[in-house]
């Protein structure tokens, strides 16, 4: 089984990325963004805690991520990969993923951080706000999830450089190309 951590600040195309490693290796797919925006649209309690986080740019709190986090993995059968995206997103909940795989004789294998400058984010994420009906795709909080980012997520960079499993990979230029380097780093852990 291959625990694959793809990393990377808000507009990196982590999502992107996913899905196209979804189609080619057949790995399951863990994105807390979708399963939290899966809540608010369904009404949840959660959904309606994460809202008021989500909506200003803020991180849901560590606990409730991980607990959220954990049931669905628990509910994954048979998969010969997970790509976990958009977790960890701090260095307690790298802790936390770590514990919880060990419990099933795992670990991360390897950890994809997506590089982009921070305008090439703003730009990208300023177009998906007019198509994605994001609430979160506004100016104002683009600029503070990119800060949380820095403040909060970054440092899960220095984690995995010490575990070992840490991989730069440049996200910027065609799609495909960022691709293929994730396909080279992929391969050379499988
Ligand atoms: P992006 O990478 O574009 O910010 P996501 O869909 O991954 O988009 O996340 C959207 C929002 O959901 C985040 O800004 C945050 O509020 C919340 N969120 C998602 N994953 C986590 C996490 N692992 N820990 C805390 N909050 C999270």
């Amino acid at each position: 089984m291959l625990n694959i951590v793809i990393f990377g600040p808000p507009g990196s195309g982590k999502g992107t990325q996913s899905e196209k490693i979804i189609e080619k290796y057949g790995f399951a797919h863990i994105s807390t963004g979708d399963i939290l925006r899966n809540e608010i649209k369904a009404e949840t309690d959660l959904g309606k805690k994460a809202k008021s986080f989500i909506d200003k740019g803020e991180l849901v709190p560590d606990e409730t991520i991980i607990d959220m986090l954990e049931k669905k993995l628990e509910s994954l059968e048979n998969v010969d990969g997970v790509i976990f995206d958009g977790f960890p997103r701090t260095v307690e909940q790298a802790k936390a993923l770590k514990k919880m795989l060990q419990k099933r004789g795992e670990d991360v294998n390897v950890m994809l951080n997506l590089e982009v400058k921070r305008q090439e984010l703003i730009d990208r994420l300023l177009k998906r706000g007019q198509v994605s009906g994001r609430s979160d795709d506004n100016l104002e909080t683009i600029e503070k999830r990119i800060n949380v980012y820095g403040e909060q997520t970054a440092p899960v960079i220095d984690f995995y450089k010490e575990e070992g499993t840490y991989r730069p990979i440049t996200g910027e230029g065609e799609i495909d190309d960022i691709f293929g380097r994730i396909c080279e780093a992929i391969d050379s852990v499988k």
